[in-house]
């Protein structure tokens, strides 16, 4: 069961889980006035008090609780919640129903990375400041294979750089401040299902956690679902392409105690398969080992990982050593791309997950969320607050263009650094790595792809 619930939050059909214990000027343009708070526009209607007034009598004798509000937000992980506050801000009332408890959905552990745009867009609109305090900022990678490793320096290469700063740390953040807000969020409901999105009058409804069957009625529906939601699969077969590539290699994470062994990331290239040593913060260290798909979480005791660890990311060349700990979390995780689109259909849009799935090679899947309603709440303010269509009209093609990329730079990353079997694939692989980490041309491509084209790209 805990095995299911979070192969489903990490956007994976299967997986084994054993635990121990600068934004740029389209953005600013978009931001701008869009996001601006219209009083005279924001609905009479803010605290859960004033919303039980709001409270529609039910259409049917049967007891169902029903509520009504511009945007309904289906999914409080990081885009819905963000989505929410640039909402919010905005002066455009929204509803977040969510299957999880705020405290499951804020310990999730998850993406760690944040690019550029990511980190000026949460300093825009007041969630900066424990991510400033706390957050890690990092000029580059280390790029390596057996007997090299490489330093790109993304700031000197592109004037970008990105940050370590837990996922679960935005979604704590994003928490506290929509809970300041008087934000609605419906935790812990089951049965979300979308209805009417072809109509001016999409509705969400749901059972509370109290088993009873409620109703929320909304002027636009947004999907930030993640993999597995209701609202990917609402729209019509007749109105949506999609296309997804399975990797044939899963991931084995572990979460450390222990203070990282490196000062940035290190990308390593291995005979033995790819490993990865991240880190969460000064004393905690994230590192990932490639293995095969199908992989039992049984066979890989902490020793084991630690020793394959170790010979893949070059314990002991040129004096760098690996430091172990205790392993407080161990994963593993299939890897696959997706993308489904349009990213809206008539009355639902989506946001996030809920629309594209990247491995996690590129760091991009937590920075696609944010960039994604970066573009969606502007958007949706011009269309419900203004009866402006033209941003709204364009969110799918715009998002897309950026989703597309980031799909590929994953998958580019991905390809570039697994073993695939094949030796004729590892002695390309290793050509591609001497001249992404010796050209400046090389370099630079990669720091500009990892450190996040500006959102609007
Ligand atoms: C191991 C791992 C490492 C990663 N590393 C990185 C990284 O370094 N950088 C990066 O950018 N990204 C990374 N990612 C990806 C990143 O975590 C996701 O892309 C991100 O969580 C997407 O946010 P989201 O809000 O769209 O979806 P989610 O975080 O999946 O949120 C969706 C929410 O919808 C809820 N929900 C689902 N179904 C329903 C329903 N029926 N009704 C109501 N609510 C529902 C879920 O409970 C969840 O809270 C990583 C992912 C994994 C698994």
């Amino acid at each position: 069961m805990l095995a299911r619930a979070v192969a489903e939050d990490l956007g994976v059909s299967s997986m084994i889980v054993h635990t121990r214990a600068g934004h740029d000027s389209t953005l600013a343009r978009m931001l701008d006035g869009a996001l601006t708070p219209d009083p005279r526009s924001r609905p009479p209607v803010s605290s859960s008090t004033e919303w039980k007034d709001r409270l529609v009598p039910p259409r049917t004798s049967c007891d169902r609780g029903r509520m009504r509000t511009q945007v309904a937000i289906v999914g409080a992980g990081p885009a819905g919640l963000l989505l929410s506050h640039l909402l919010d801000r905005a002066g455009v009332e929204s509803v977040i129903v969510e299957t999880r408890s705020r405290a499951y959905v804020e310990a999730r552990i998850r993406a760690g990375i944040l690019e550029q745009s990511t980190v000026d867009l949460l300093h825009e609109v007041g969630l900066g400041a424990r991510l400033a305090a706390e957050g890690d900022e990092h000029r580059g990678i280390y790029l390596q294979w057996p007997g090299e490793r490489h330093h790109l320096d993304f700031v000197d290469l592109v004037g970008r750089s990105v940050t370590v700063y837990g996922q679960t740390e935005v979604t704590k953040d994003l928490g506290r401040a929509r809970e300041a807000a008087g934000q609605e969020i419906r935790y812990e409901v089951t049965d979300t299902a979308v209805h009417d999105i072809e109509t001016d009058h999409p509705y969400v409804t749901f059972t509370g956690p109290d088993g009873t069957a409620e109703r929320l009625d909304a002027d636009v529906v947004v999907g930030c679902d993640g993999s597995f939601g209701p609202c990917r699969a609402a729209v019509p077969d007749s109105a949506k392409q999609s296309w997804e590539r399975a990797y044939p290699y899963s991931w084995l994470g572990v979460l450390a105690d222990v203070a990282p062994s490196t000062d940035e990331l290190i990308y390593a290239w291995h005979p033995d398969g790819f490993a990865m040593h991240s880190m969460r913060s000064a004393t905690v260290s994230r590192l990932y080992l490639q293995v095969p798909n199908g992989t039992d979480i049984a066979d890989w005791s902490d020793d084991r990982i630690w020793d394959g660890l170790a010979t893949r990311l070059g314990h002991g060349e040129n004096g760098w050593t690996l430091t172990p700990g205790p392993l407080t979390e161990k994963s593993v995780l299939p890897m696959r791309s997706f993308v489904q689109q349009p990213m809206r259909h008539g009355r639902l849009f989506l946001a996030g997950d809920a629309a594209h799935i990247v491995p996690p090679t590129g760091a991009k899947g937590l920075n696609l969320a944010v960039a994604d309603v970066a573009m969606l709440a502007p958007a949706l303010a011009a269309l419900l607050r203004d009866k402006e269509p033209a941003l709204a009209d364009a969110y799918s093609d715009a998002a897309l263009r950026r989703v597309w990329r980031c799909t590929h730079f994953s998958w580019w990353m991905t390809t570039m650094l697994h073993q695939s079997g094949d030796p004729f694939d590892a002695q390309l692989q290793l050509s591609q790595l001497r001249w992404v980490a010796q050209s400046t041309a090389g370099r630079t491509g990669l720091a500009e792809n990892y450190a996040g084209l500006p959102i609007g790209f």
